[in-house]
């Protein structure tokens, strides 16, 4: 009872294939693991770790679409209002530059941040270390990078931003025309790419293929 230890699941995992479950904190050995295999905590059941097969090819496919989706769904117009004969069209980046213009700097900043900057960093971060991995181009910039995706992952609200965007349509819809531009549907494929791409790069996976790449180099 008392202290409790801080484990660091990337250190564990990086020296021999131990996990420690993120819900209970049991360790488990996954030095017998294979691609296609999946793991859950023996203890609580929580889902520890899945090895896709062809991970970071997966990675680097769903993060290069991810991008391009989002780079379109800034480009063109997100929404457009219409309520007693006035039209309103909305693009993502204008969002943040209206908000900003009517005092609300702390929110254009948190919106842009977490809406689109962290997103894009992620997955700028993902696709890199993906094609780094695959093509066994290792340097010791390879651990912090991968530390840092893992960190920033929780950081990064799209699907959250998406819901809210969803019910907020579904609320102004009585009171308003509402036409959804290119740049929604752009920016919906991009919340799944996105999804697949950070769900696709598994820790130990990472880090195992950094421990190949270490021992051979
Ligand atoms: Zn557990």
């Amino acid at each position: 009872m008392g202290s409790q230890m801080h484990i660091n699941r990337d250190d564990l995992v990086g020296r021999d294939h131990f996990i420690a479950c993120p819900s209970c904190d049991h360790l488990a050995d996954l030095s017998s693991m294979a691609e296609g295999d999946r793991a859950s905590c023996s203890h609580c059941g929580h889902l520890l770790c899945v090895l896709h097969r062809a991970g970071l090819n997966r990675v680097m496919a769903w993060s290069s679409s991810a991008l391009i989706f989002l780079l379109l769904a800034c480009s063109f117009p997100f929404l457009s209002f219409e309520s007693s004969g006035l039209k309103n069209v909305m693009t993502l980046p204008m969002t943040v530059v209206r908000l900003y213009q009517q005092d609300m700097p702390d929110l254009a900043i948190l919106i842009a941040g977490f809406i689109i900057l962290i997103p894009a960093m992620v997955l700028l971060l993902l696709f890199n270390l993906a094609t780094t991995l695959a093509y066994g181009r290792y340097n010791p910039w390879t651990n912090v990078m991968c530390r840092f995706v893992f960190q920033l992952q929780g950081w990064s609200m799209v699907e959250v931003f998406f819901i809210g965007v969803l019910i907020s349509l579904v609320k102004l819809g009585k009171t308003a025309t509402i036409v959804t531009g290119l740049s929604f549907w752009a920016y919906a494929a991009f919340s799944i790419c996105f999804i697949l791409a950070i769900t696709g790069f598994d820790r130990l996976q990472a880090w195992r293929r950094i421990g190949e790449l270490q021992e051979a180099g």
